[in-house]
């Protein structure tokens, strides 16, 4: 008898987790293949102090050290098409993979809205790769800065980031701080350096309760942040950000503000939200597709874009996916929402965190973000593989130089 083949594409947050859960359920006569286009898992809530010269062993976990032990297939390929009709996934390479279930978790992409400029000359902080390209281009600025006149220097020194949302506040808390002690080892005035925090709303992280945005706001001033709301990115030409009709000067400017779901999900013919998310249904399937499982951040959910409903979703599939393998006449279970925890850090040990409708600030806080932290690492890593990963927040990677 021909064995039931799972495939799952992403080696995110959903796909690794809904990965592990079908392994450990130890299903008869099943085949798991996680088809993904990197070897490493990014755990993106850290991305921000790989910036500031920490170790990137917290925020690169191999997938190997996650699935060694696992049942479950690791295929190194980009998927580019799918057909749904015929059931097979088309990976870069040329190969084909045939599917009984089919789980998505392939993530989100940057969305810059058409804004001039901005996605030829803006950097991101959506991966790996683009937290270290910042760090050495930050790196690479700053070693100019003794040489140059005051204009460049001026340039230079004015780091602009646009949307305050987690990922905005997490990058400016942590920046100036890095900033300012690179300038100084070149013998600058530290407080030459400018950080500034864009946000088009009236207030930063909008999703949030409104007491924890004043909170963070008042920190971040605190460390220096010049925290503009109600204000617009218009253009990024020429090393000029025009923010509200303002041109501003930055050699540096970091777009954290729009994100849209992967692209490739436009090919299961769905409908989707303005996001470009699917509308799943109560059991998480692309509607009309009962095979084809949809979770994190290109499903269309209250809480969707973060880590934590990814791995819900992925227990979910996984149980689902269960279900029907070992009890197919049961009642299939309904998803249910849970709202996660927000953490966010606003430099060093500092953290403004939302407990469902509690609020944490500073110290108390900071340890909450590192329990979430925890709760990650856990998740997926073995006791002590994830007590490395946890532990490696403490060391610092960098001598400063590219
Ligand atoms: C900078 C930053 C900070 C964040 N901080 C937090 C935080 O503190 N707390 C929180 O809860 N959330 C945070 N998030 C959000 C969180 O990271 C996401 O919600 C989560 O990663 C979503 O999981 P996912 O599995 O849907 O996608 P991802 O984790 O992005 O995984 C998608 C995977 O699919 C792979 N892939 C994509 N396309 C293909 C393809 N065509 N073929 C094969 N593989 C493919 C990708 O390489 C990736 O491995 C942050 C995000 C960012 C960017």
């Amino acid at each position: 008898m021909q064995k039931r083949r799972i495939v799952i594409i992403g080696g995110g947050f959903m796909g690794v987790k809904c990965a592990l859960e079908l392994s450990r359920a130890n299903l008869d006569n099943t085949k798991i293949r996680l088809i993904t286009d990197k070897s490493n898992f990014e755990y993106h809530g850290a991305l921000y102090r790989l910036v500031a010269g920490k170790s990137p062993m917290e925020v690169c976990l191999p997938l190997r050290d996650i699935l060694d032990e696992s049942r479950v297939e690791i295929i190194i390929d980009k998927a580019i098409a799918i057909d749904t009709k015929d059931q097979y996934v088309t990976g870069e390479s040329g190969s084909t993979y045939n599917y009984d279930d089919l789980v998505l978790g392939l993530g989100a992409e940057t969305n810059y809205f058409g804004i001039p400029g901005l996605q030829e000359n803006s950097w991101g902080m959506k991966t790996i790769d683009d937290a270290l390209q910042l760090k050495k281009h930050v790196i690479q600025t700053l070693q100019m800065c003794p040489a140059q006149d005051h204009a460049e220097r001026t340039k230079a020194l004015n780091f602009v980031i646009i949307g305050a949302g987690p990922t905005g506040v997490e990058l400016a808390g942590e920046l100036g701080g890095y900033a300012k002690q690179l300038i100084a080892n070149a013998n600058l005035d530290p407080n030459l350096v400018n950080i500034v925090l864009v946000e088009r709303s009236d207030r930063i992280l909008p999703k949030l309760h409104q007491k924890l945005s004043k909170k963070i706001t008042k920190r971040l001033q605190k460390l220096g942040v010049d925290v503009r709301t109600s204000c617009i990115v218009e253009s990024l030409e020429n090393d000029v950000v025009t923010l509200s009709g303002e041109p501003l000067s930055s050699s540096t400017v970091v777009w954290t503000a729009g994100v849209k779901a992967n692209a490739l999900v436009d090919q299961l013919g769905a409908e989707q939200d303005r996001m470009g998310r699917i509308k799943v249904n109560q059991y998480m399937n692309a509607p009309g597709l009962e095979n084809v499982y949809v979770g994190g951040d290109i499903a269309s959910t209250q809480w969707s874009g973060m880590a934590q409903t990814a791995i819900n979703d992925g227990v979910f599939v996984a149980n689902a996916i269960r279900r029907k393998i070992t009890n197919p006449d049961s009642v299939a279970r309904i998803y249910s929402q849970k709202e996660p925890i927000y953490a966010i850090p606003a430099g060093p040990a500092w953290s403004g965190t939302q407990f469902g409708k509690l609020n944490f600030f500073g110290r108390t806080g900071w340890m909450l973000r590192r329990l979430v932290d925890w709760v990650v690492f856990i998740n997926f890593l073995p006791f002590g593989k994830a007590w490395a990963a946890f532990r490696s927040h403490y060391h610092v990677q960098d001598d400063n130089t590219c």
